[in-house]
This record gives structure tokens, sequence and C-alpha cells, in this order.
């Protein structure tokens, strides 16, 4: 959309004070995601905004209520994204057809040194938490020359890495020919671009097979897995219908491990899914800790209308929720630490994404190696969308230190 407000001649400004016009991507994935898409309209129109489009899940699902919010030019749900532009600026589609691809950085805490590559969208699941499917519908993916062609425009514009994403990722192909799997986008894309650090988002354990790891060969794809696992209890993701048991996940985990043994392999966790009784949260905590997960975000069960699981009996009371998501995200901090102890003495590559002045000392470098380490480091000028080989000396709470080679 950047690209191409761009290409109409409109500029890409960093901060509302001094836009005519946002385009807010709205999120419905939890009730708090959905409050502060709304908070964040209303603060943009604060901020003098006057001419504003939601667009994104929570607009698709709450429309009217979208346009109902302070100085909303018009809403535009998923099905029309595609052509919010030009039916913003008023002009045709096909103005954009030949447009030139211009990646220059957009402002904002990334820029351009990692590029999000939107490669699948939609999901053919029904997992009963789960708003995301009624808001984006059906899988689809995207083709693999588009998809490569974009990798080359942000390799071109200089971008450092590459992250495939999609809402269910790991069924990218499956719509376009039943034998397409996401392991033949990866094999091209190594195949057919210079890419140096690819990375995958979030995969659902179910899509892949031991032999999916064998595409970590080189030293191109990043050892780093995020597999949703969302509990450890049998009963609980039969619950939530998810296609997968802790005797089928551990498998594949160890799996990636026989491959990768260093891999970071981060997690996302519902606590208090209805019907979650003490003995399927100890399996679940269980579990978790049996995993040693690298990271991972824990998410207290938020009821989501039109789901099933906002219709089932035993709903768990808030702080009971909140009480387990404090005693899984304790358990997953663990093992990320023992896991970033692990790493002192070594030395790992690291891409710096964000540069601060730091008096005399220079500059303070933060970054991320391949497997996901937080890293900072001290320059004497900055790194910014370098990729830098670093000793990793300590522990620094979340993030490691490190000095530059
Ligand atoms: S696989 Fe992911 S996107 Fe699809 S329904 Fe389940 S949680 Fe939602």
């Amino acid at each position: 959309m950047a690209r191409q407000f761009r290409t109409a001649g409109h500029e890409i400004v960093a901060s509302a004070e001094t836009a005519d016009m946002a385009v807010v991507n709205t999120c419905a994935v939890t009730t708090q995601a959905a409050s502060d898409s709304r908070s964040k309209i209303r603060n943009i129109a604060r901020a003098g905004v006057e001419q504003i489009i939601p667009t994104g899940c929570w607009t698709t699902l709450q429309p009217k209520e979208a346009a109902a919010l302070p100085n909303v030019l018009r809403v535009v749900t998923n099905d029309q994204k595609d052509s919010l532009v030009p039916t913003a600026l008023n002009l045709e589609p096909s103005a954009f057809d030949l447009e030139p691809i211009d990646r220059t950085p957009i402002p904002g805490l990334h820029r351009r040194t990692r590029a999000f590559i939107k490669v699948q969208d939609g999901c053919d699941n029904k997992c009963t938490f789960c708003i995301t499917t009624v808001a984006r519908g059906a899988g689809r993916s995207r083709p693999l020359a588009d998809v490569i062609s974009d990798i080359n425009s942000a390799l071109g514009g200089d971008s450092k890495e590459i992250v495939l994403t999609g809402v269910h990722l790991g069924s990218w192909g499956q719509d376009i020919a039943t034998e397409l799997h996401l392991r033949d986008l990866v094999n091209a894309i190594l195949r057919e671009t210079d890419v140096k650090r690819l990375r995958l988002s979030s995969l659902e354990p179910w899509d892949l097979d031991a032999d999916f790891f064998s595409l970590w060969t080189g030293s191109r794809l990043m050892p780093h897995l995020h597999l949703p696992l969302q509990s450890g209890s049998e009963s609980t993701l039969r619950r939530m219908a998810r296609k997968t048991t802790p005797v089928s996940f551990r498998e594949l985990v160890n799996a990636a491990r026989d491959v990768m043994p260093d891999a970071a392999i981060t997690t996302d966790i519902i606590a208090g899914f209805p019907g979650e009784t003490d003995d399927e949260f100890a399996e679940t905590l269980d579990f978790v800790k049996e995993m040693r997960f690298t990271g991972g975000h824990v998410f207290s069960y938020s009821p989501r209308p039109g789901t099933g699981a906002a219709k089932m009996k035993g709903q768990i009371k808030p702080e009971l929720r909140k009480r387990r998501n404090h005693i899984l995200q304790e358990a997953i901090e663990e093992s990320a630490k023992i896991y970033r102890e692990k790493f002192i003495g070594q030395k790992m590559s690291v891409l710096w994404e964000s540069t601060t002045e730091y008096g005399e000392y220079g500059w303070r470098m933060e970054g991320w190696t391949g497997n996901y380490l937080r890293v900072s480091a001290n320059t004497p000028s900055p790194r910014w969308n370098e990729v830098d080989e670093v000793e990793l000396q300590e522990v620094d709470g979340e993030k490691l230190k490190g000095v530059i080679l």
C-alpha cells in the first residue's frame, strides 16, 4: 500500500501529526487487540488526521462500528483490501499495473532491514478459538513467481532479511496444486534469489513432517521455528479442534532438533481455554517445560463472538486465566534464559535493526541473530542494516550483550 501511495505521488510520513490520511490495519485476534485498534484510530484522529481508512480483521468483523469512529473516511473490508489505495485516491486499479518497483525505506521501527513478504492469506481450518478464518476467509496462496519478484525487489531495496508470512503459512501451495508444499516455495526462493537470511514465520505443526527440516542444509535459512502449541493437553487440543497432539508435536520438535540442535523453537499458548481443568493445565505446564521453548507468547483466552469456543460451557474466570498465563510465561522464560546462556562465548551473525546514540560510547546497536537471540553492542559509528559477526559476552535480561569482531 505504501508503495502504491508513493507511486501516486504521495509521501509516507513517520507520525500522525504530519499525515493528511492514515490507513489503519486493525486486528481482532483478541478482545484487547480489537480495543487497541479502536484506540489507535481515535488517537490518530486526535493527532489531526482528517481522513482515516480502517481496514483489516476488526474492521471486516465490525464495519459499522469502524465507520462510526472519528474522522473515518471509509471502511475497507479484507475482501476489498487489494484495491484500497486506488479506491482511496479515486484512481483506476490499472493505474498501478505498471508501477515502478520502489522499495525506498518506509519510516518506522524496522524500516527495510527485514522485509515481511506475505505469501498466503486465509485459512481452511476451524480452530474453535480463532476468529481469523471468519475475518480472512479461505486459504489462498500467492503464486511462486509473484513471491520471488517481491523478494527480489525487497533485496534490491537493500533488505537484509526476508521473512515469509501468511495466516496459515504452512498451507502454502495447497490451493494451487495438491502436490505443492511450502518446501517447494522455500527451495525455489533459495535457488532463484540471492537472499542471505530467509526466515519462516509461524508454522502449524500438522503441516510439517520430519523431511521438512532437510531444507536447513545451508546457512541461508534461519534456524528458527515458531510452532504454535496452544495447549499441551490432548483433550484441550481436541476441544480447540487443533490437528495435533502432544505426541506428534514432540516427535516434530525432536526431528527438528536432530537436524538443528541449537535452533530456536518458539511457540504460542492459550491459558484458560474453556473447560481447562487443573489436570489439563498441569499437563500443559509439564509439556511446556519438556519442550524447552526458547521463547513465546502466552495469551489469556479471550472469547471471540462467532467462534465455537465462545459458546462452550466451562468458561474460565479471568483471574484464573491470568494466573495460569503467568505460570506458563515463567516456565517459558526459564527455558529461554537457559537457551540464551548457552551462547555466551559464541560468535554469531547479527543483523542490526535499531540504532541509538549512546553518549561517549558512540552508538548502541540492537539486532537479532539467525536463531532469534536479541543482541546489543556498542559501536563507534552506526551500523544499522549491516550484518556483523559478534562475540556474545553476557546475558542482559532478555538480551545478550556482545562485541563486534
Ligand atoms: S490454523 Fe491458525 S489461522 Fe487457521 S483456524 Fe487455526 S489458529 Fe486460526
